[in-house]
């Protein structure tokens, strides 16, 4: 089955354009990640795909229906910033709880719901913490947590990892692949980083300068770039 699809899809910002002709799938359960060099077009994407921006021309399409035709509560899609975009005035508890009670579950759901998350991602003796008492890699769990409990049909990651050190974008990179293993959900995640999209990736899609330069496996980008761009993207033999 098919989770997300995209037909042509364009986005400019006044004169510029940003994405040019997009055509893209993304299968159920599939783990796409997208690559390509900084400003060309990542972020844009995935926010026209979770409906923060609206595409100038094209369709997304999600379980076949057009995204902006579904009010946000029931996308079930999920997305986590690189800047982890957490509420400093609340807990951890309180920003995983928020948009769930937006959405108007029950209090004991919401409740469940925390405890599994936190438990998966080692949160649970933080949850009446504020974000200013966590670390960086803590924040960013609690990034993923909140995402989690949404319990999303379609996770979105821009570029999650990069304001980790190195031991710690090891330690979520599994996490994130061990998260993929148990949740029946698809994922989409950014990132500039070739060993991140060569080990998460079902499927990866380079981009560049806003257009689709090649969509394959990492096997097939690896023994069958494209063209130059893709090969020493993801670091080919010339
Ligand atoms: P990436 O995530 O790949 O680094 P972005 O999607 O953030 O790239 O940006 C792609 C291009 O679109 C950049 O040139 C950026 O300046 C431009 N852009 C992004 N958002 C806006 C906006 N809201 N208004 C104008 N230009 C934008
Ligand atoms: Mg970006």
């Amino acid at each position: 089955m098919t989770a997300l699809k995209l037909t042509n899809v364009c986005k400019s910002f006044g004169q510029v354009n940003v994405l040019k002709n997009i055509d893209l799938t993304v299968e159920e359960n599939e783990f796409v990640v997208f690559v390509g060099p900084s400003g060309c077009g990542k972020s844009t994407l995935l926010r026209v795909i979770a409906g923060l921006e609206e595409a100038t021309s094209g369709t997304v399409e999600i379980d076949g229906q057009t995204v902006n035709e579904v009010p946000p509560a029931k996308r079930g899609i999920a997305m986590v910033f690189q800047s982890y975009a957490l509420y400093p005035h609340l807990t951890v508890r309180g920003n995983m709880e928020l948009g769930l009670k937006q959405a108007g579950h029950p209090k004991d759901e919401v409740a469940r719901r925390i405890t599994e998350a936190s438990r998966m991602l080692s949160l649970d003796p933080y949850l009446e913490r504020r974000p200013a008492e966590l670390s960086g890699g803590q924040r960013q769990r609690v990034a993923i947590g909140r995402a989690i409990v949404r319990n999303p049909k379609l996770f979105l990651f821009d570029e999650p990892l990069s304001n980790l050190d190195a031991a710690l974008r090891l330690n979520t990179r599994v996490e994130i692949a061990n998260l993929h293993r148990q949740i029946d959900a698809s994922m989409i995640y950014v990132t500039h980083d070739q060993t991140e999209a060569m080990t998460l990736a079902d499927k990866i899609v380079v981009l560049r300068d806003g257009r689709v330069e090649q969509i394959g496996s990492p096997m097939e980008l690896y023994n069958n770039p494209a063209n130059r761009f893709v090969a020493e993207f993801i670091g080919s033999p010339a």
